[in-house]
């Protein structure tokens, strides 16, 4: 341990990157090959929230029922292939700001993780497919959790197996980013690049255009 650190944890998608649609078309694929109904997302809002608890709503609202454990992880075992051929298609568009803002970052140590909705595996395909991958050193994930707090927690205690940390900072681009961060006494950034628009976001500490904005917003803060 070299000091007090801040830590930051940025959720993937609509904070970090574009995977245009790839987790949706996945997810549907999937459930189409295994109870044939296509476009089985429609109407299910996916910003925010947690892969389990993505399927779940899929389940209820197409079957009527809930998935159990074994269905879920089969589904999820499932999608991550469709997961990586789309994203070899589409790829993914890194948003404005982005690795600058982890480069700046990265030369004050602070530590970076992930505070993401998405299975760890699906979570770092999506990474690797934008070339990110490298500035994490740790996370907390859909597969830590179906609740979005509880997952924020737990990469909060990652962080602190290894750094003493004064202070969190989740970087999100929902209410859901908000409300977890909240739950976890973490100071929160929100950016309006997302699925939810600039007005929802004014829960945060700081709402931001664009993720351009965060290394000023830091040097303010923590000067
Ligand atoms: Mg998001």
């Amino acid at each position: 341990m070299h000091g007090k650190k801040i830590l930051y944890l940025f959720d993937i998608d609509g904070t970090l990157l574009h995977a245009h649609r790839a987790g949706r078309d996945a997810f549907d694929a999937v459930f189409e090959a295994r109870h044939g109904i296509a476009g089985a997302s429609e109407g299910v809002r996916y910003g925010g929230k947690t892969d389990p608890a993505i399927v779940e709503e899929i389940f209820v609202a197409r079957l009527g029922r809930r998935p159990d454990a074994d269905e879920r992880a089969a589904f999820l075992d499932a999608y991550l292939p469709l997961l990586r051929a789309r994203l070899a298609v589409t790829g993914v568009d890194v948003l404005p700001g982005v690795r600058e803002t982890l480069a700046y970052l990265r030369e004050r140590e602070v530590p970076l993780g992930i505070a993401t909705g998405n299975i760890r595996r699906g979570a770092d395909e999506k990474l690797a497919a934008a070339e990110l991958g490298a500035w994490f050193e740790l996370g907390g994930y859909g597969c830590d959790s179906a609740i979005r707090a509880e997952l924020v927690a737990r990469a909060i205690e990652r962080a602190r197996e290894r750094h003493d940390v004064m202070e969190v900072v989740v970087v999100g681009d929902t209410t859901h980013d908000i409300a977890a961060a909240r739950a976890c006494k973490a100071t929160v950034c929100a950016v309006a690049t997302g699925s939810d628009a600039r007005d929802l976001l004014a829960g945060a500490d700081a709402v931001f255009d664009a993720m351009t904005e965060l290394p000023a917003w830091h040097a303010a803060r923590f000067a």
